[in-house]
C-alpha cells in the first residue's frame, strides 16, 4: 500500500486518481496486517485497489466525474466496494472516468482526461486510456494499484483495457450488484474488475459478485470458484468467429491479431468455426437510443435539490430556473446531449419510432447470440476495438458519432446481457497494445476466463 501511494503521488501527470485516500488506505492496510497475523486472510487481504469514481464510497467524494455532484459524499458504501473491503482489499482512492460513464476517451471528465501511460514509438503525443473507465485502466497499466473496479455499459471496461494492455471483464448482467453505483443506463450497467492478468481478474471478480436484495436485478445464483476454472484446458470447446465483426477499412494489424487469436485457441485444442450474428450492424444505433433513454431518466434526479450542486440563482428565479441553471452548469456537453437524445426518443410522439424499435432490435441481437450458443458455440472471439488508443483531442466533439464507433465490438454484449472479456493480445506497428474480446454464455464466466487464460 505504501509503495502504491508513493507511485500515485509521482504519477499525477496521468491524472488517474481524482481523490486520493491515503489515510483510509493505511488504516485498511493495518487492519489487513492484523487479519493476516490472526491467520484470517481472505483472498484480497491487503491488496491495494483503485475504485472508479462511479462507485459510492462512504464519506469519500463520489462524483461520477461530474460537476453536478461536487461535494457529494455518500453516507453508504456500494455493495461491490463493500464486498471488496470484506475480502480484505484496501482502497487507494477514486479513479477518473468519463462524466457519468458517457464516453470512450475519458475526455468528458470534469477533472480533465486521464492519460494513457503508453506512447506510439518515440512519438510523445499523449494518448487516451479509453473510456469510460480510463482512470482505472491508466492506474493499473502504470502499476499505481494492483487492480481497479470498472463499470461497463457499452464497453467501458473492455475498450480501456484493450487500449492500455490490461485485462478487463464485464460479467453477466446481474452478477454484480448495481446498488451504490451511480446509474447511467440501468439495463446495461455492470461492474467488473480491471487487472494485470486473467488470474487477477478471476480473483477480484469472485470478491465483487454477490446476490444483493438491494438490487432487484442482482441474481441469486451461486458464484463458482473462478480461479479454479483456470486450467488452460479448452480441448473440445467450440469458438465462433462472427463474420459481421470484420469491418471494411479495419487496420491489418487488427485482422492479424484476430487470426493469431484463432490459431492460439485452435492450437490449444478448440474447434474454431465461422458464425453469423446477423443483427450486429444495428447494435450501435440501438445502443445509442436505449442508453441515452435510460440516462435521461436516471439523471432527472440531479435537480439542484438533492445531491451536490445548485446554481446561484438570481432574485425572482423560481423552481424552473433552478433546474435549468443547475443542470446547464452542472452537466457537461456529452451528458446534455445524451439527456436531450434520451428525452426525445422517449417522448410521446417518437417513442414507438425510436425507443420501442430499439428495444425490438435489442431482442433480435440477443436472439442472434442465443442461436449460436444453442448450436454448440461455447465462446465468440472478436477484436476488442477497431483500432489502438488514439491521441487525446484527435476525436473532437464536432463529430460525436466518430467516438461512438469505438464501441462497435463491445455494445452487443451489453445489449444481450452476456459476459465479455478483453485480454491484451499483441501490439500494433507503433508498439501500442491491442486487445482481443471473448464473449461467453450467460453465467459461464469461469469458462470465459479459462479461454482468455489460453490467449494471454
Ligand atoms: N462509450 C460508451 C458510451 O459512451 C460506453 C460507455 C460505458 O460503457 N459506460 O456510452
Amino acid at each position: 500500500t505504501e509503495s502504491c501511494l508513493a507511485a500515485i503521488d509521482s504519477a499525477d501527470a496521468l491524472n488517474a486518481f481524482v481523490h486520493k485516500t491515503p489515510e483510509l488506505a493505511l488504516e485498511q492496510a493495518k487492519a489487513a496486517d492484523a487479519r493476516i497475523a490472526a491467520g484470517d486472510a481472505p483472498d484480497l487481504c491487503g491488496i491495494p485497489l483503485g475504485i472508479k469514481d462511479l462507485f459510492c464510497t462512504k464519506g469519500v467524494p463520489s462524483q461520477a466525474a461530474s460537476n453536478i455532484l461536487e461535494g457529494f459524499k455518500p453516507q453508504y458504501e456500494s455493495t461491490v466496494s463493500q464486498n471488496l473491503f470484506d475480502a480484505g482489499a484496501v482502497m487507494l482512492g477514486k479513479l477518473n472516468m468519463d462524466e457519468f460513464a458517457m464516453g470512450s476517451s475519458n475526455e468528458t471528465s470534469c477533472y480533465g482526461n486521464a492519460v494513457n501511460p503508453w506512447r506510439r514509438g518515440n512519438d510523445d503525443t499523449a494518448l487516451t486510456p479509453g473510456g469510460s473507465s480510463g482512470g482505472s485502466a491508466s492506474a493499473v497499466a502504470a502499476d499505481l494499484c494492483l487492480g481497479a473496479t470498472g463499470t461497463d455499459t457499452g464497453g467501458s471496461i473492455r475498450q480501456p483495457a484493450a487500449f492500455t494492455g490490461i485485462t478487463g471483464i464485464k460479467p453477466t448482467y446481474g452478477r454484480c450488484s448495481r446498488w451504490g453505483i451511480i446509474a447511467f443506463a440501468s439495463s446495461l450497467d455492470q461492474a467488473g474488475p480491471m487487472t494485470k492478468d486473467v488470474r487477477d481478474s478471476a480473483i477480484m471478480l469472485q470478491a465483487m459478485c454477490s446476490h444483493d436484495p438491494k438490487d432487484s436485478t442482482s441474481v441469486d445464483f451461486p458464484v463458482p470458484d473462478f480461479e479454479a476454472a483456470l486450467t488452460g484446458d479448452i480441448r473440445g470447446k467450440t469458438i465462433g468467429i462472427p463474420k459481421e465483426y470484420h469491418l471494411d477499412g479495419m487496420p491489418d494489424e487488427i485482422d492479424q491479431l484476430w487470426t493469431r487469436g484463432k490459431e492460439m485457441l485452435a492450437d490449444a485444442g478448440a474447434k474454431v468455426v465461422d458464425i453469423s450474428l446477423p443483427h450486429t450492424k444495428y447494435a450501435l444505433p440501438a445502443y445509442y437510443v436505449i442508453a441515452p433513454a435510460e440516462a435521461s431518466s436516471n439523471l432527472a434526479r440531479y435537480d439542484g435539490v438533492r445531491y451536490g450542486q445548485r446554481a446561484t440563482l438570481a432574485a425572482g428565479d423560481g423552481i424552473t430556473e433552478m433546474y435549468e441553471k443547475t443542470r446547464a452548469e452542472g452537466f457537461g456537453h456529452e451528458v446534455q446531449r445524451r439527456v436531450m437524445v434520451g428525452t426525445y426518443v422517449l417522448s410521446a410522439g417518437f417513442y414507438d419510432a425510436y425507443y420501442n424499435r430499439a428495444r425490438k432490435v435489442r431482442a433480435l441481437i440477443k436472439k442472434d447470440f442465443d442461436d449460436v450458443f444453442a448450436a454448440g458455440v461455447d465462446a465468440i472471439l472478436t477484436p476488442a476495438t477497431p483500432s489502438a488508443a488514439f491521441g487525446l483531442g484527435e476525436m473532437t466533439e464536432a463529430d460525436p458519432v466518430q467516438m461512438y464507433l469505438n464501441d462497435v465490438f463491445t455494445v452487443t454484449v451489453n445489449l444481450a446481457g452476456l459476459p465479455g472479456i478483453s485480454v491484451p493480445a499483441g501490439v500494433d506497428k507503433q508498439g501500442l497494445p491491442l486487445g482481443l474480446q471473448l464473449i461467453g454464455k450467460p453465467w459461464e464466466e469461469g469458462d470465459l476466463l479459462n479461454t482468455a487464460y489460453v490467449l494471454e
